[in-house]
């Protein structure tokens, strides 16, 4: 059988054994609504407590600054859509970037039709907003600066806690989607000082359609979901106590696996980066150094068309284009765009991200089907441009 090696963890992880083991009693033995006013419902209630506490100790937040929702798309949405509801109408001005993933970058977008003043600070080439930039566009009307932790298409670590001080230097909001980062490089929200910070459990070994907002005390954020009530009135809808109970369980084991793991994914990515850039044509995306443990992202000089990707997948090797559109037929991701790479580049772009599952064994597998993919997809432009 074809060996197959999976190096999209950056889409998705497998969720982790420990995890595993503890969501699974919540499926089917200890199934009451922690809203329950009966025992076991007082049971599942404490250990969704539990398992908020262990999740604010991991990211040196308080129990009551982690509210659950369904992921990191939920999370942002809330933040954007509705931090600014309570603060003064005089502020309408919003900064983030070209570079966010959709679900800040669309909601931005959506804000601009409602009237509000959305500032695209520009990248540099590695993908990062400098902070020289934010410091000439925040204003005294910013009421809020959206900006990523880590990059998802090219890895790039910003500095989140440098930004977070220039943006309340000037009294604007700051949130940071740090979906790629929680559980791969250290975070803690109050060295960070960050207002809003954005998790999503299936980034780090939990379960897919759970994650949860960080809001610092003090900060008031109306409910995006109004209904029975749950999360202290924030964030209503039955409580996901499995799903939370894995996140919790993915973080603790990768925030106390985190720097072993580190220096393991970092040397298999360091391998992978090497032995990419001996193929002709290929370059390194993102910051050569800055950035996450796992994430090696390429663009090749000379592919276009054939998505790499498809190819790469019939070799048994399952990596990504980093965007949704580029890995179909449509437009280049806007995030390369963002950093400069040429429109015709960055429709070759690849990426590979490597997590606990990953050994050198699939680094090395990886560096014999590339070379033989890149190939494959010549031929096809070839032929495409014969035949078109
Ligand atoms: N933000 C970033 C940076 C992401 O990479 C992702 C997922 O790829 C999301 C948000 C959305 O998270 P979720 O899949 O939990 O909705």
């Amino acid at each position: 059988m074809q060996k197959q090696v999976y190096a999209d963890n950056a889409a998705t992880t497998p969720v982790c054994d420990v995890a595993l083991k503890e969501m699974l009693p919540f499926f089917t033995e200890c199934y009451a609504n922690p809203s329950a006013i009966y025992p076991p419902g007082y049971e599942v209630k404490s250990v969704t407590e539990q398992a908020r506490k262990s999740i604010a100790v991991c990211l040196g937040a308080r129990s009551n600054e982690i509210f659950f929702t369904s992921g990191g798309t939920e999370s942002d949405n809330w933040v954007l859509r509705f931090a600014l509801k309570r603060i003064s109408k005089d502020k309408r001005h919003i900064i983030t970037t070209m570079a966010e993933h959709s679900a800040v970058y669309k909601t931005a977008l959506e804000l601009q039709t409602q009237g509000y003043e959305v500032e695209f600070l520009p990248v540099d080439e590695h993908g990062a907003p400098a902070p020289e930039a934010l410091e000439k566009a925040v204003r005294s009307d910013t009421a809020l600066v959206s900006l990523m932790a880590a990059n998802n298409e090219v890895g790039t670590l910003s500095d989140i806690k440098r930004l977070c001080e220039i943006s309340h230097a000037k009294k604007a909001m700051f949130h940071t989607d740090a979906v790629q980062a929680v559980g791969h490089v250290p975070i803690n929200v109050r060295e960070l000082g960050a207002d809003y910070l954005s998790l999503s459990a299936h980034k780090f070994g939990g379960p897919k359609g759970i994650g949860a907002l960080y809001i610092r005390y003090g900060r008031v954020l109306p409910p995006m979901l109004c209904g029975g009530g749950q999360e202290r009135g924030g964030r209503s809808g039955t409580t996901n106590t499995p799903g939370v109970v894995g996140m919790a369980a993915a973080l603790k084991n990768a925030t106390q696996n985190m720097q072993e793991e580190t220096t393991r994914i970092t040397a298999l990515r360091d391998a992978l980066i090497q032995g990419v850039l001996k193929i002709s044509g290929a370059r390194l995306t993102g910051h050569p150094t800055q950035r996450l443990p796992g994430l090696a992202s390429f663009v090749f000089e000379g592919f276009g068309r054939p998505p790499l990707v498809r190819i790469l997948g019939e070799e048994g090797v399952f990596a990504s284009a980093g965007s949704a559109c580029s890995a179909g037929s449509g437009d280049p991701s806007r995030v390369l765009l963002a950093m400069g790479v040429p429109n015709k580049l960055a429709h070759s772009s690849l990426r590979f991200s490597l997590g606990a599952q990953n050994t050198l064994e699939d680094v090395d597998y990886i560096l014999e089907v590339l070379p033989r993919a890149l190939e494959r997809a010549r031929k096809e432009e070839d032929f495409l441009k014969n035949v078109f």
